[in-house]
């Protein structure tokens, strides 16, 4: 190599461990309670009356949610809990389960399996593309989206439609610290309206890329998305892949420490799906949204922040929820590339 070269590389790297340990020492103080208060409030104050955006309304039950809810929480790996607003409510929890359903598939047969199974690309392409599964090798593309999300469900060891159900549901519930229950009106809504998930699970069977009944991946599925959670209990659900995989109000290990890189990333790349690039851009943080309106962020090793309200953009993100969660992300300076403005 030439030598001159070589010279400029060892700057060049010299030059990037420093500016590593520049943004490190810049995270490195932890916010105070006061600080994390303080932003919760403002952020709930700041967005409380935007009003943009609609309520989903594909699944029809979902345009009756009133629009007006909006709550914010901070939780953190400690276990501390800081909340503004309707985090009381509980609303469907929808693709935010995601990640959470793909965390149980790594736990069960290891990140490559969800790498080569289902995919970790980003589409650029909305929540229920189909094209995507025609355009990309993978077909399901990623677990962020309805057809990475499906095969997820598809790919969770069980020998029965229950034990399938009983899994996704109670893995779930160990991220929450509570014993969420099934919104069953929501899943009746979804379920008789679910013509194009189940087209998506049809298609993806017919690539041999969906690893049981499409039906019954279809039906675990859209109760996976039915599934009620409060404000609180997203934000719980957060702080435990905050924590490492061990829930902060329980103690309970829910995801092997090792994995827990690896469902950040996906989340970082994927979570808002046509609009992830945008987020990581504006946020520089890991998050997951839904069109029930709620939306988890990660500030990986400190918290959770998590968001609720019912009016969407068109991407299918609730705009509050999103706002909110920026405004706390540039105000603490945590994004994962360095202080974003808020
Ligand atoms: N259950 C919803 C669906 O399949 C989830 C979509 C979402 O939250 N983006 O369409």
């Amino acid at each position: 190599m030439n030598p001159e070269r070589k010279a400029t590389k060892s700057w060049a790297s010299a030059l990037a461990v420093l500016a590593v340990l520049t943004v490190s020492a810049a995270n490195a103080a932890d916010p105070s309670a006061n600080d994390l208060k303080r932003v919760v409030n403002e952020a709930h104050a700041k967005y409380k009356d935007l009003r943009d955006g609609k309520n989903a309304d594909y699944i029809p039950i979902l345009e009756t949610v009133p629009s007006d809810l909006f709550g914010v929480v901070i939780a953190t790996r400690e276990g501390k809990v800081f909340w503004a607003g309707d985090v009381n409510y509980r609303f469907s929890i929808q693709s935010v389960s995601k990640p959470f359903t793909a965390g149980l598939v790594m736990q069960q047969q290891g990140p490559a399996a969800v790498a080569e199974k289902i995919g970790v690309e980003p589409t650029g392409l909305p929540f229920n593309s189909k094209i995507a599964i025609e355009l990309y090798e993978e077909r399901s593309a990623n677990p962020s989206v309805n057809a990475g999300a499906i095969a997820a469900v598809s790919m969770v060891q069980a020998d029965s439609e229950e034990e399938r159900w009983n899994q996704v549901l109670q893995n779930m519930r160990d991220f929450a610290g509570s014993d969420l229950e099934l919104l069953d009106e929501v899943y009746q809504s979804e379920y008789s309206t679910a013509w194009s998930n189940r087209a998506i699970a049809n298609l993806l069977y017919n690539y041999g890329r969906l690893y049981s009944d499409p039906e019954e991946a279809l039906r675990v599925y859209t109760k996976q998305c039915s599934v009620g959670v409060n404000t609180l209990e997203l934000a719980v659900m957060g702080a435990t892949l905050a924590n490492q995989g061990v829930n902060p109000i329980t103690g309970k290990r829910v995801l092997a420490e090792k994995h827990v890189p690896e469902l950040l990333a996906v989340m970082a790349m994927t979570g808002f799906y046509d609009e992830s690039g945008a987020w990581q851009y504006t946020a520089g943080l890991p998050a997951k949204t839904g069109v029930g309106g709620g939306i988890v962020a990660v500030v990986p090793g400190k918290f959770a922040i998590a968001a609720f309200s019912p009016r969407l953009n068109e991407s299918g993100n609730s705009i509050r929820a999103m706002n909110a969660i920026r405004h706390i992300a540039g105000e603490l300076g945590v994004g994962l590339y360095g202080a974003n403005p808020d």
